[in-house]
């Protein structure tokens, strides 16, 4: 059971001292048990206080690791249902898998595909993050040659699928270092491949036939030491995953720790449709999955799941935002065109991109309007004349350039005239609504 505020304050040195940035113990208690604030904030915890608070600071699905040194692909430490309620943590990880059934060709073009598929968008980079290497025949020298060829690939957050300790330790000979996620410990095997996950300080995953068995089983697991599990109810029926997701989310965030941990995933076992099990992979970036296993990967069907799990994994209360600052495109000189845009990084984007493909060398002042796009800044007093002003004046911009006129969007058109009297010497130029409209305007734009 978590903890109450009243519990945690028990534990707590009651000085006040504020040090952790609450005035008081018995605030600081309070928000440690709505998980509001980590336990490592205060300075004075005894040891022995901490190993009893842990439970209440920590997140009821446990953020599991895969990979060493910077490396590192964490996935759950999720503490909400809906994304709406506050915000959804550590994305899932996409995993391709590669068999020893596979012909050679197979393998390099998947491992191919996991090295060169990668997009940016918004100024992110998104690309695939594991590979799955299985071991289907037990045959421990073909697993060790599949672990050698995604190694040589690049690829450094592995899952080793096998039931068979000795084929995973034989495996782990080539990539322990690399601490990879070790699949799967059922019923029959629980003790062999928890004592070499727990010798080679390697995360687990757990396989039942359902919850409740897994529940059980990460039960053990967990008397045996080890922390960092990953869960597979079993479920390879789209309605029946699904219900498990929900069902250990719903569990997990009730303090049922036996299903407090990141589900693993497998969309590549559910359908030998490519169609499908892109289908299938995106129901589940959205409900739950802490990884999700795919037989392939094709830019076509990845970059969608990518661009979904970005979405749904970005803070609702936090907009997306590029930092305040001049900005230069195709290599202005002093004679070359000034635009002004807010710092919403899906408007930076799009204007920058316009510009760019225009060919038009251009000065761009990105304005904080603290994530928020050209019209609703407007509205919020923060893409307004008395705030745009003194940023370009102190921006330095107009030691850059040899004019001073600048082009604002056409959607902050009202602002012009107040932007003139706010600027003066400075003639405002109204841009077009629409960035798709930029290049007309920059290709045939002159000073006034
Ligand atoms: Fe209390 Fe610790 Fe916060 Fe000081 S730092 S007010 S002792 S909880």
């Amino acid at each position: 059971m978590a903890l109450t505020g009243i519990d945690i304050f028990k534990f707590l040195p009651k000085t006040n001292c504020g040090e952790c940035g609450i005035p008081t113990c018995l605030a600081f208690a309070m928000k440690l048990a709505a998980r509001q604030i980590e336990l490592a904030a205060c300075p004075y915890v005894s040891d022995e206080a901490k190993e009893k608070l842990e439970e209440a600071s920590a997140p009821p699905i446990r953020v599991v690791s895969i990979g060493a040194g910077e490396d590192v692909l964490k996935v759950g430490g999720e503490t909400v249902l809906f994304r709406h309620e506050k915000t959804f943590i550590n994305p899932p990880g996409i995993a391709v898998q590669i068999t020893d059934t596979m012909s050679e060709e197979e393998v390099g073009s998947r491992l191919k595909s996991y090295s060169s598929l990668e997009y940016e968008r918004v100024g992110l980079i998104l690309k695939p993050d594991l590979i799955a290497i299985k071991s289907t025949n037990g045959d421990a020298s073909k697993m060790e040659a599949l672990v050698k060829k995604a190694k040589s690939a690049g690829a450094k957050k592995l899952i080793l699928m096998s039931s068979d300790a000795g084929v995973l330790s034989a495996a782990l000979n080539h990539c322990a270092e690399d601490k990879p996620l070790l699949y799967a410990a059922d019923k029959g095997n629980i003790d062999s491949l928890g004592n070499l996950a727990k010798e080679k300080n390697c995360s687990l995953a757990v396989r039942g036939d359902s919850l409740d068995e897994v529940a059980t089983l990460t039960g053990k697991l967990t008397e045996m030491g080890l922390k960092d599990l990953v869960i597979d109810s079993g479920a390879r029926d789209l309605k029946q995953l699904l219900e498990d997701q929900v069902a250990a989310r719903r569990s997990a965030l009730n303090n049922f720790r036996p299903l407090g941990f990141p589900s693993i995933t497998f969309p590549c076992e559910m359908t030998s449709n490519p169609m499908k099990e892109t289908l299938i992979a995106g129901t589940l970036v959205a409900k739950y999955a802490g990884i999700i296993v795919l037989s392939d990967l094709q830019g076509h069907s990845l970059f969608p799941l990518l661009v979904e799990r970005m979405n749904i994994y970005t803070d609702p209360q936090r907009p997306m935002a590029t930092t305040e600052g001049i900005y230069e495109i195709n290599n202005p000189t002093k004679d070359s065109p000034l635009i002004i845009t807010s710092n919403f990084s899906l408007t930076y984007f799009i204007v920058s991109g316009e510009v760019e493909s225009s060919r038009v060398p251009c000065w761009m002042l990105i304005k904080d309007t603290e994530g928020l796009s050209v019209l609703t800044g407007w509205a919020a007093g923060k893409f307004v004349a008395d705030a745009i002003a003194p940023f370009v004046k102190k921006c330095g911009i107009e030691e850059k350039i040899n004019h001073k006129t600048l082009v604002i969007p056409g959607a902050a058109a009202s602002i012009s005239g107040e932007l003139e009297e706010e600027l003066p010497g400075w003639n405002i130029q109204i841009g077009p609504r629409e960035a798709a409209y930029l290049a007309p305007l920059l290709k045939n734009w002159k000073a006034a």
